[in-house]
């Protein structure tokens, strides 16, 4: 194991030498101090190789494929990162007078509407801080349109079972019951068992299109319309933008609020990277309700902190994570409008592309591989000749392979799913790679399934107890008191 940065103190060493003040002392609060905190002394080697060691032990979209399903593990272009540390954008602080950062507003209202011509809202709130929180949002959005409509009492909200997992979270957050509705053979949400449920408690549909299978929902323009028809609104979940972007749009299909995943579709960091971003967009009807301030120009042409009429409100500290909208816009001002269509269109093939290798292979059961998937893929770690061995062991054995595993077991209606999303930005020969090394993986499974039990072998750790760190964590090793 790596070394605890504590286990490398050294008393009386120093990473740092404080000049002497050029300011008066000014006497601190005395119960602010403290005598006995225990800081590690280490010089300023040691604390670089520490945390550079640490880093090359982690996996990361610059070392490798990280093909993890539903989260749009997409290689992050330079150029963003170059922006984002721009002085006159890194440097800004929230509180400062709008007219000295007339620039970084402006990058914001261009964001706002971008984003808003891309999914067909009428606006375009970006303060939320990730997707769910975005969901969160717009699940407050639909309910306080609702109250305004003189229907607070309706409190349900229907959620198919294709749904990612933080729509019926975020719904039972804001308070109201979610309402799951099933999928039918062919993965489409269940029409008829949705309008069973449609009445006069209904606030709103929440889908995930694509949806989790990774299929394209056939009958959208069906469903927003027997919701609309009951009163309801549709959330639709927009975190899988990434297969659609310039060849439909959620607002036209009949969506009336969306969250965005800047984090996932658009680039920008994450997975340990860095924070996420999950703008909400509205119609027009709920444009009023948006959470705020937004950015809007005023006749001067001046960019300006505004309150939508009937805001839910303040739902993030200042003005949301600025830093990934500079790396958003970037990457849509790269891409220019063909530029996104392309995305998309090489994130779907190159799902497809797996998928029929995959099915030609014949080794891992595809469900729904009758249908053309969108971003992503959902197989099965059921081989045949190989009963005793699971997805889990699948899953760790492709890491010896140099591989980040794909989401497992998810979607939950999937027995054993291994959930694939290759994204648009790798080549031929990775996706090659990677089922050749499935392939591999499936003959080990029926000729040798102990390699696959004890997998991983070539990580830094080995298989780790993860029940027990999900019922015991240890959140931090500080000691107490010093050492
Ligand atoms: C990632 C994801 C979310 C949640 O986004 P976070 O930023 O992780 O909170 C919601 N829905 C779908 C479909 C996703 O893939």
């Amino acid at each position: 194991m790596e070394p605890f940065i504590y286990d490398l103190s050294r008393p009386g060493r120093r990473g740092v030498d404080m000049p002497d003040p050029d300011v008066p002392l000014t006497p601190l609060p005395a119960e602010y101090l403290r005598d006995d905190l225990p800081l590690p002394e280490i010089g300023e080697p040691e604390v670089v190789r520490h945390y550079v060691r640490l880093s090359q032990r982690n996996y990361a979209v610059d070392k490798g494929f990280y093909p993890l399903g539903s989260c749009t593990m997409k290689y992050n272009p330079k150029i963003n990162e170059r922006m984002a540390r721009l002085p006159g954008f890194a440097l800004l602080h929230p509180l400062q007078d709008p007219a000295t950062v007339q620039g970084a507003m402006q990058l914001m209202y261009e964001l706002q509407q971008m984003l808003a011509e891309i999914a067909g809202f009428a606006a375009v709130s970006l303060q939320p801080a990730a997707g769910a929180h975005g969901e969160l949002s717009g699940v407050l959005i639909m309910r306080a349109a609702q109250v305004a409509r003189g229907q607070g009492h309706r409190h349900k909200i229907l959620v198919p079972d294709s749904a990612h997992g933080t729509n019926p979270a975020s719904t039972t957050m804001s308070g109201l019951t979610v309402i799951e509705i099933p999928s039918g053979a062919d993965g489409n949400v269940d029409l008829e068992a949705l309008k069973a449920q449609l009445d006069d408690q209904v606030v709103g549909l929440m889908i995930t299109n694509p949806s989790t299978l990774g299929l394209f929902e056939q009958h959208i323009v069906e469903i927003c319309r027997v919701v609309h028809e009951a009163g309801g609104f549709v959330y639709g979940d927009g975190a899988n933008l990434n297969a659609i972007m310039g060849i439909t749009r959620p607002g036209d299909l009949g969506i009336d609020v969306l969250h965005f995943n800047l984090h996932k579709t658009f680039s920008t960091p994450h997975g340990g990277g860095g924070p996420g971003s999950g703008p909400v967009g509205v119609s027009a009807e709920l444009a009023d309700f948006l959470p705020g301030p937004i950015v809007a120009q005023n006749a001067e042409g001046e960019y300006v902190w505004t309150m939508p009429a009937r805001s839910i409100g303040r739902v993030k500290a200042f003005h949301g994570n600025f830093g990934m909208f500079v790396r958003a816009y970037t990457y849509i001002r790269m891409h220019g409008a063909e530029g996104l269509r392309r995305v998309s269109e090489d994130a779907v093939l190159n799902a497809n592309y797996i998928q029929a290798l995959l099915k030609q292979r014949g080794d891992y059961p595809i469900p729904h591989g009758d249908r053309f998937c969108m971003h992503e893929l959902v197989a099965q770690g059921r081989i045949a000749g190989a009963e005793g061995v699971h997805t889990l062991d699948i899953a760790k054995r492709l890491i010896d392979y140099g591989f980040h595993p794909p989401t497992i077991y998810f979607p939950l209606i999937v027995p054993e799913a291994l959930m694939i999303e290759p994204t648009e930005t790798e080549t031929k020969e990775t996706l090659d790679a990677f089922v050749d090394a499935l392939t591999a993986i499936a003959q080990e499974a029926r000729t040798n399934p102990e390699l696959l039990h004890t997998a991983p072998h070539t990580a830094p750790v080995r298989r780790l107890d993860e029940v027990r760190a999900a019922r015991q964590p240890i959140l931090a090793r500080v000691p107490v008191g010093g050492r």
